[in-house]
């Protein structure tokens, strides 16, 4: 009897705590049928008493889902097998000097280095050995060290998984960093007084590039009792020759066929398809393989590159089966596969040239 207590007190434990570091926490939403004009909800007011919302998806979550996902629903998946998540050495050098092209090195998660000509930026920078809980099941693509002077980085939303203290602290102290609203403050407080913050839609500049914060479809939570009291966005990063979009972590949404509308040509597009286990209770804040190309579809990007999965084990599903899931999703719409990019963490992969170039 006890221990079946123990197994129980155990599980809700660990449920809370993947719960405060990514998974929904507190803002859920049902299933909601996007709205059939969604634009406008896209450029409304979305924060209310110090509260941020999707204006497009109602709110109508709880903290009772998660006790029915951690105690009451079954995990349908064997998570026993060894996990396969290809990894190449990479000691970062190449993230130095200057060329006419571009890379993106995939460190592992939602953390990507572009090396642009000669400037690096990354996103969502995670080096770190944890997720609060969870801990990395890979080691980063390339060592922190490699991250030059000079290089900035924009930030999605205070998750975990996504905001690393471990990694702020071992990057140079004077690197700037593009945060949405209300996330300014955790920085300065550590020390890293070089933070713009940006509310959806609006722009900064930084040298040649221009780098905007837009909407996405999540929430946000570090500690407890501040639910959604800081923004989540997504990312355009136009350094002129080419125009990069990092989602975040996100549902699918009507935004990414405005973003396509407004924002393009869109050269990459870095995507999330991991941690979309149940469904029931996932959809709302990540997508799913399948959504995440018709993300891509809909952002008319030239090249998909997938991300969070494969590094920290957040969700229901095992943290490598995304990638086959999406080749699967790729096929069945007909897709063109070589534009659906599924890299391995430190790998430094090349962007093609467009045709405008
Ligand atoms: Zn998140
Ligand atoms: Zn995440």
């Amino acid at each position: 009897m006890n221990g079946i207590r123990a197994q129980r007190r155990l599980r809700l434990l660990t449920g809370l705590a993947i719960a405060l570091c990514s998974a929904g926490f507190a803002s859920t939403t049902r299933a909601e049928q996007p709205m059939k004009n969604a634009s406008p909800s896209l450029y409304a007011p979305h924060s209310e008493r110090g509260r941020y919302f999707n204006p497009w998806a109602p709110r109508s979550w709880s903290f009772l889902d998660v006790l029915k996902w951690k105690l009451l629903s079954r995990n349908r998946y064997d998570k026993s097998a060894p996990l396969q998540v290809p990894r190449v050495a990479n000691d970062g050098a190449g993230l130095a000097g200057f060329e006419h092209s571009a890379t993106v090195t995939w460190v592992g998660h939602a953390t990507f280095a572009v090396h642009d000509e000669g400037d690096v930026f990354l996103t969502d920078p995670h080096f770190g050995p944890r997720a609060l809980i969870p801990r990395r099941l890979v080691p980063p693509g390339i060592p922190i060290e490699s991250v030059p002077a000079h290089a900035f980085a924009v930030v999605s939303h205070n998750h975990y998984d996504h905001l690393d203290e471990w990694t702020v602290e071992r990057l140079p102290a004077a690197m700037p960093w593009f945060v949405p609203m209300g996330l300014a403050e955790w920085f300065r407080g550590r020390g890293r007084a070089n933070v713009v913050e940006l509310d959806w839609w609006q722009s900064a500049r930084h040298g040649r590039f221009t780098i905007t914060c837009l909407p996405a479809q999540h929430w946000s939570r570090r500690g407890i009792g501040d639910t959604n009291e800081t923004l989540w966005c997504s990312w355009l990063v136009d350094s002129g020759p080419r125009r990069y979009f990092f989602a975040g972590d996100t549902g699918y949404f009507p935004g990414f066929a405005e973003f396509g509308q407004r924002l393009g040509p869109i050269d990459v597009a870095m995507l999330p398809i991991g941690a979309y286990e149940p469904r029931w209770f996932m959809q709302h804040q990540h997508m799913d393989p399948a959504e995440a190309y018709q993300a891509f579809l809909d952002l008319r990007a030239q090249h998909m590159l997938a991300m969070h999965w494969g590094t920290f084990d957040l969700t229901d599903e095992p943290a490598d089966l995304a990638p086959r899931v999406l080749a699967d999703a790729v096929r069945a719409a007909g897709g063109d596969a070589s534009r659906t990019v599924v890299m391995a963490i430190g790998e430094q992969w090349h962007v093609p040239k467009s045709a405008a170039d």
